[in-house]
């Protein structure tokens, strides 16, 4: 068993993430098992309850867990399944170790941070572990925070509990490029690295973020003054089309053959076809479509990572290149605004909570259904279609969701019944993955060509069977099923091309290699709709 830990240096947003999960990419192609895992410094038990504003997208895996978005990364680059195991916070550290405490498992000493929330650190690092050759620890923040202290000497106390040789560390780090003096500067990293050899950790490999090439200069001395040889010193340059260049840029400098030295893996080198292949298919696609995602937090880079990641992996599919329009649906209360969707060739309704945008949403799920757009609407994009619909086709004119108005004489979307009794926020939703079972003759059965399939879910409202009979004798039909519980999961538009409704989240189940069914099917949709135009 073999553990790499990944810290930051210098400033935050350094795309460790990626850097991690691009790592195990390249590990695991050499026939080795990979599992990545993220410790993340803040005091929330998990993101679930924080805005997209803070934290950018919460990355839902199948048990339920409510994650970092590196998760999604981890689980797109990799095929290791991941658990709540692999994302730890501060927050769920006091919360176990108080826990102990009130139920006197400490009885007679004194907690505290050295030894007994260390020792939580470790055990989540043994317990991630646990049936693969190599685990991947992500530490969130920068090295130098307060926050991740306990962290990082959890690490170095790790590291003497383990045979030399079979802990790495990784620090990446970052190499400002300064204009007037016309070269990139190693000092920030220099001194981040000194930050960690006052803990006691000597990073292995430096892993340089930088905009410029970096000279042979310039890997010198950052050899010499952090500690390392010059082959550890490595570039990560800004990928110049795609996130998925990443592993065959790594791979360039080497960092997997360094990683199977350092570790003493007998894994060799392996054909890098499957990621050359997307890298091909992304630079030189033969066609290309223009998706509006409507949404209410699209100024945000991270607040719909993975439905942007899976049009690319549809795009990919259909060689085809998805050019995102990224639409404020506050906008589209306008007939001005509305102007903006008519070069679109499919519009894309994202997962949200509370009422700002939402008549938005429903104009530009009106627009898809009038003129025969395709329209993918996810979790609260189904929701919103099963409104509009309500109000325009049945003409119920106040058909809601009581999320949006309490009052609606038409609650066409309703509080699941087991979400009645909730009091706690953190936590509550119907959250992980629930079977669905397809009806036959549907587009979304065509599309996953199977009659059953597991997704996953994060939502309180559901739509309301009481309306069902009425939304089908008008042309909106049921398509798929959570049978067990009489739950509608899809609806589609019968007269339509493509309309899509989805209560759960097809996102956090696409690769760039193996792209989600619905979305391959969708970009495919939307190539149909722009030759036929
Ligand atoms: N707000 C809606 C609900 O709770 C939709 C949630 C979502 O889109 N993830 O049901």
């Amino acid at each position: 068993m073999k553990y790499i830990f990944i810290t930051g240096g210098v400033v935050s947003s350094l795309g460790k993430g990626l850097t991690a999960a691009a790592i195990g990419a390249l590990l695991e192609l050499r026939g080795l098992t990979v599992r990545i895992q993220k410790f993340d410094p803040y005091l929330n038990v998990d993101p679930g309850t924080m805005s997209p504003f803070q934290h950018g997208e919460v990355y839902v895996l199948d048990d339920g867990a409510e994650t970092d978005l590196d998760l999604g990364h981890y689980e797109r680059f990799t095929s290791g399944s991941l658990s709540k195991l692999n994302n730890l916070t501060s927050g769920q550290i006091y919360d176990s170790v108080i826990t102990k405490e009130r139920r006197g498992d400490y009885l007679g000493k004194t907690v505290q941070v050295i030894p007994h929330v260390t020792n939580e650190i470790k055990d989540r690092i043994y317990e991630a572990g646990e049936g693969v050759d190599i685990l991947i620890t992500e530490i969130g923040g920068t090295i130098g925070d307060i926050e991740g202290l306990p962290f990082v000497e959890g690490l170095r106390q790790f590291s003497t509990e383990q045979t030399r040789g079979d802990v790495l560390f990784i620090h990446v780090t970052l190499l400002p490029f300064l204009a007037a003096a016309g070269e990139l500067k190693t000092k920030p990293s220099q001194q981040s690295v000194a930050k960690l050899r006052e803990i006691g950790i000597q990073p292995d490999i430096l892993v340089c973020r930088t905009e410029e090439p970096m000279s042979d200069e310039v890997r010198q001395k950052l050899a010499m003054f952090c500690n390392v040889p010059a082959k550890a010193v490595i570039e990560e340059c800004d990928v110049e089309t795609s996130i998925y260049e990443l592993p065959l840029m790594l791979q360039r400098e080497n960092v997997d053959d360094l990683v199977v030295e350092y570790l003493g893996l007998d894994a060799p080198d392996k054909p890098m076809d499957k990621w050359n292949d997307i890298v091909r298919r992304l630079k030189y696609p033969a066609h290309k479509v223009t998706i509006g995602v409507v949404g209410k937090y699209i100024e945000l880079q991270d607040a719909y990572k993975s439905v942007y990641e899976s049009l690319t992996h549809g795009g990919i599919a259909n060689d085809t290149k998805v050019i995102v329009e990224r639409i404020d649906a506050e906008d589209l209360t306008t007939e001005e605004g509305r102007e903006n969707l008519r070069k679109l060739d499919g519009i894309l309704v994202p997962g949200g909570f509370g009422d700002r945008g939402t008549e938005g949403k429903i104009w530009a799920a009106r627009y898809a259904r009038e003129n025969n757009l395709p329209y993918f609407g996810l979790c609260l994009g189904m929701q919103i279609a099963v409104i509009e619909f309500s109000r325009n086709v049945l003409g119920l004119a106040d058909a809601n969701s009581p999320e949006f108005d309490e009052q609606t004489p038409h609650p066409v979307v309703h509080l699941m019944e087991d979400q009645k009794e909730v009091t706690q926020k953190g936590g509550s939703m119907r959250l992980g993955a629930y079977k669905c079972d397809l009806l036959e003759g549907t587009v979304s059965r065509k599309a996953y060509g199977s009659e059953s399939v597991s997704e996953r879910h994060r939502h309180r409202y559901e739509f309301n069977n009481a309306y069902r009979a009425d939304l089908e004798a008008k042309g909106m039909r049921v398509a798929g099923v959570n049978s067990k519980r009489d739950l509608v999961e899809i609806v589609e538009i019968e007269d339509h091309p493509w309309f899509v409704g989805v209560q759960f989240h097809p996102e956090f189940k696409s690769k760039p290699f193996l792209a989600h069914p619905l979305f391959a099917s969708f970009i495919s949709a939307a190539l149909e709709k722009k030759a036929n135009a």
